[in-house]
């Protein structure tokens, strides 16, 4: 059918269809933000199949969340591709071991760890060592980069030292505690993360049989967001690879924004090193964002510095312009955050879909003032990391009832009188106790109303795709999706950190807390840590396709001393910061919008805000949305319940 494998090009510009076409051998796409690399390669593989080049089973897609692979697999069966495999690399691996234990190694295969950071904990009492909380975070960071780095503990000090690690201990201390980790871990028969790919790249390495085995199934690889690959997972690819080079890979030097977790842009940018016949696009049409936006893009990376500014694209914008990206100045971050809210709210009254806005922000910290914000402001919303989705326990609940709603017709005769499907759902969740209208206020309440609310809109979208579909129709969706982890789409605005953002895009994007501490964050000393955080603020700007509102808090809480002063990565790019870097704002900045007039009711910074009541909202786990409770994890950013998310940053450290 090459008439039908045609079309899919159709859609594509004479670079992007030179990847889509290069169906043999190595391929490399260095290209800029929102120049339509992810969709290269999802084309390429349409393109591949459906000319009846590749079939679909032996191609493996790597990308770098849950969601991105979900993402990728709808897009694929729109364009008639269905069946590719497209997983992170974690997930690939976790379903290798799971498959090969049993001949690999015999019997089954150990359980993953829950509590990763308990077991370091109790490494530390083993070691009688004191850690405070901080330290137990940092520490088992510090394991986990020396094993995606391939690094045993007799190797750490000298690795740490040639990588500039800023260990929170002495190497000695981190190699004895990394060294009685694996111990324990071993005594108690469970592995961690990091295990299921050292565990795939050992098997694979030592066991002929079932190396030939997996480079039988899959033949053809393809990685997004190459930028980002550790180490490890570069040692299972290749491992994947054998001998053969059918490899394409994608990416953006300039969005490596997990170099700290021990990933390398070095793959990437010596690609053609090391495979001299490769076939290299660049692309430099960006298709997202208008050219304002790109225009304070290219901004950025003209003052990036190291390896991957040698690289930087610059990138040209085909889209008719938009507005500016704006720039507000608060008073505190409560005033920030309403400030947005109300924006937003503005948005979505002139006709906006919530889905089409994100916050983003450095921490997850940083979103309980804004869950709090457009809570008050009647504002739906979702947390990025939804993966999980399924997992939580309110949505198990909920299909569970579903499923039996569909074999019975439900306990009583609610169902008769609801006539159609989204009737039906709604009827059956009234009865887990799900009201059509949204809780008051914010939090875990709010979140498991809005986690019901979706599957309610799935009901409806499913209706609207198919008419005449049943419940039992819907549970087999929901079935399938579970499977997949193929969250449905909450239609609310995502409030997500900018690490969980790569990759994705939005009509309308705030970035909030754009000031000195938190990009660049305090933590971040060296001049390749103050790059990574640049690099993540242009991550952040080029998620925007139209409008893009940067904003600041002079202080944290009212009241508090107004000691902030905006990103230096600003300076010389907002209107009125001139090139005189190092000048707070407070006192100039003419042409940025001073939001804490309005946001404060008139009156002055400070003095004139009124203080808001200070909710606490349970901290939570980033991946899979839940409440953690344990004081242990409040700081990491996922919880330990979610083993097949480590590509979803799960290094990630939250420090204030
Ligand atoms: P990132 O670096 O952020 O991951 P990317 O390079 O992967 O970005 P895509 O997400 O593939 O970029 O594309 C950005 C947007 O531009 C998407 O909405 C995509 O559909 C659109 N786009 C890409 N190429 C084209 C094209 N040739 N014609 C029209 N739209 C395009
Ligand atoms: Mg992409």
């Amino acid at each position: 059918a090459p008439d039908t494998a045609d079309a899919v090009l159709g859609g594509l510009d004479p670079e992007q269809r030179e990847v889509a076409t290069a169906l043999r051998g190595p391929v490399c796409v260095l290209a800029g933000a929102g120049t339509g690399k992810t969709r290269a390669i999802t084309h390429r593989i349409a393109y591949g199949v459906r000319a009846g080049i590749l079939h679909p089973s032996s191609v493996l897609a790597v990308t770098f969340t849950n969601r991105a692979a979900g993402e990728m697999r709808g897009r694929l069966r729109q364009l008639g591709a269905a069946g590719v495999q497209a997983r992170t690399f974690h997930s690939a691996a976790l379903r290798q071991l799971q498959y090969f234990w049993p001949k690999a190694v015999g019997g089954a295969m150990p359980r993953l760890v829950d509590r990763k950071i308990q077991l370091v904990a109790d490494a530390a009492a083993a070691c009688r060592i004191r850690l405070d909380r901080g330290e137990l975070r940092d520490v088992t960071a510090e394991i986990e980069w020396a094993k995606v780095t391939q690094t045993v503990p007799a190797d750490y000090a000298v690795a740490a030292a040639g990588a500039g690690r800023e260990a929170p201990r002495g190497a000695a201390e981190i190699a004895q505690l990394y060294s009685a980790y694996e111990d324990l871990k071993r005594g108690r028969g469970v592995i961690d993360f990091e295990d299921v790919l050292l565990l795939t790249v050992g098997i694979l390495q030592d066991r002929r049989d079932v190396a030939e085995q997996v480079r039988a199934q899959y033949q053809h690889f393809v990685v997004d967001e190459y930028q980002d690959v550790s180490p490890l997972q570069q040692r299972l690819l290749e491992l994947w690879l054998g001998d053969r080079d059918d490899l394409c890979v994608v990416g953006d030097a300039s969005q490596t924004i997990y170099s700290f977790t021990g990933a390398t842009p070095d793959h990437l940018l010596d690609f053609r090193t090391r495979h001299p016949g490769a076939t290299v696009v660049k692309l430099v049409r960006d298709y997202r964002s208008t050219p304002q936006v790109v225009h304070l893009a290219n901004g950025l990376l003209a003052q990036a510095r190291g390896r991957a500014a040698d690289h930087r694209l610059e990138l040209i914008s085909q889209r008719p312009p938009g507005p500016q990206p704006d720039y507000t100045e608060y008073p505190d971050e409560p005033a920030e955050a309403e400030g947005a809210a109300q924006r937003i709210r503005g948005l979505i009254d002139s006709g906006v879909p919530a889905a089409e806005i994100a916050v983003l922000f450095r921490t997850n910290a940083q979103s309980e003032t804004y869950e709090q914000a457009l809570a008050d402001a009647g504002v739906p919303y979702q947390l990025r990391g939804a993966e999980r989705f399924f997992d939580r326990p309110e949505v198990r609940k909920a299909h569970v009832a579903l499923r039996g709603a569909a074999r019975f017709g439900g306990n009583d005769s609610l169902l008769d009188d609801a006539v159609d499907l989204p009737s039906q759902v709604r009827a059956v969740l009234s009865g887990e106790g799900w009201t059509p209208h949204p809780p008051a206020g914010s939090g875990a309440v709010r979140e498991r109303w809005e986690s019901l609310a979706a599957l309610v809109s799935l009901a409806q979208d499913f209706t609207a795709a198919r008419a005449g579909a049943t419940l039992s129709d819907l549970v087999a969706e929901l079935d399938e999706r579970a499977g997949a982890q193929h969250a449905p789409t909450v239609q609310g605005v995502t409030l997500a950190s900018l690490h969980s953002a790569k990759g994705l895009e939005w009509d309308v994007v705030f970035l909030a807390g754009v000031t000195e501490g938190m990009m660049p964050i305090a933590y971040a000393k060296t001049d390749e840590q103050i790059e990574e955080e640049r690099r993540l603020l242009y991550v952040g700007v080029t998620r925007a396709r139209e409008r893009l509102h940067l904003s600041w808090a002079l202080a944290r809480s009212p009241g508090s001393r107004p000691g902030r002063r905006p990103s230096r990565f600003l300076d010389g790019l907002r209107p009125g910061s001139g090139a005189r870097a190092g000048r707070p704002a407070a006192g100039g900045a003419p042409a940025v919008e001073r939001g804490f007039a309005r946001a404060a009711g008139g009156g002055p910074v400070g003095a004139g805000a009124v203080p808001r009541r200070r909710q606490r909202t349970p901290a939570r786990c980033r991946v899979c949305g839940r409440t953690l409770t344990d004081a242990g994890e409040l700081k990491l950013m996922r919880c330990e319940e979610c083993p097949s998310d480590m590509d979803e940053g799960v290094y990630g450290r939250l420090r204030e």
